[in-house]
């Protein structure tokens, strides 16, 4: 079994734990919803039924560890006591793939993403914007992520596209992340000119307020020649 095929799983289980509690954005009042108590804490982390969260750190930040840790959470639920939970699966399956605990924290953080940005949000963003740079900064504005979370959202929401983005400041690129496609571009690169990329549909965007903040999304279309 691959890690897609493991991964495919996990996120369903998660979720279909989501939509039975009424699937909410809002972070601080999901871990109760999934039956986990919130601890404020030194540290983000899991302890059986709590999920402690570091205090004295931005919203953004400390709502993304509170979807992590519930991430997290429900890759460590089972149905039947004596069965293995997703993440003793996957370490189990992929015992002697090098960095199995990097590919598990990997998922995980997928599962974060997809806690944090329910599905049905994202892609109403992009029925308003379209597929295009300005999504990640509305989706940042209007969930209160930070940008570059948003934009690895978007790049990874769709298991059959092809697509790439970045995020720049002062004209380098600051993060980069990908999905299918092997972009030309990626951290410490300048921001690339959009006609090298004329057949891969990038479009960039300038945050507003924040001239020197550049966001860079490129789509592969596959109808078409690349
Ligand atoms: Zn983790």
């Amino acid at each position: 079994m691959s890690f897609n095929e493991e991964a495919a799983d996990l996120f369903a289980y998660q979720h279909a734990r989501l939509e039975d509690v009424g699937s909410t954005n809002d972070m601080e009042a999901l871990p109760a919803l999934l039956g986990y108590t919130l601890v404020e804490g030194r540290e983000s982390r899991l302890v059986g039924r709590e999920i402690h969260v570091k205090t004295k750190q931005p919203l953004p930040g400390r709502h993304s560890d509170i979807a992590h840790e519930a991430s997290h959470a429900l890759a460590q639920e089972r149905d039947d006591p004596d069965a293995l939970h997703f993440e003793e699966i996957i370490r189990h399956r992929h015992a002697h793939t090098p960095n199995v605990e990097a590919q598990v924290e990997a998922l995980i953080k997928t599962g974060q993403d997809r806690i944090r940005m329910p599905t049905d949000v994202v892609k109403a963003v992009i029925n308003i914007c379209g597929l295009k740079a300005m999504a990640v900064w509305v989706l940042h504005q209007q969930e209160k992520v930070y940008l570059h979370e948003a934009l690895r959202r978007i790049v990874e929401l769709d298991e059959n596209a092809r697509m790439g983005g970045f995020i720049a400041w002062n004209g380098t690129i600051t993060h980069a992340y990908s999905y299918r496609y092997h972009m030309p571009c990626w951290i410490n690169d300048p921001i690339p000119d959009v006609d090298d990329y004329e057949n891969s549909g990038l479009t960039i965007f300038t945050v507003p307020g924040s001239p020197s903040t550049v966001i860079g999304l490129v789509v592969i279309d596959e109808s078409g020649p690349i």
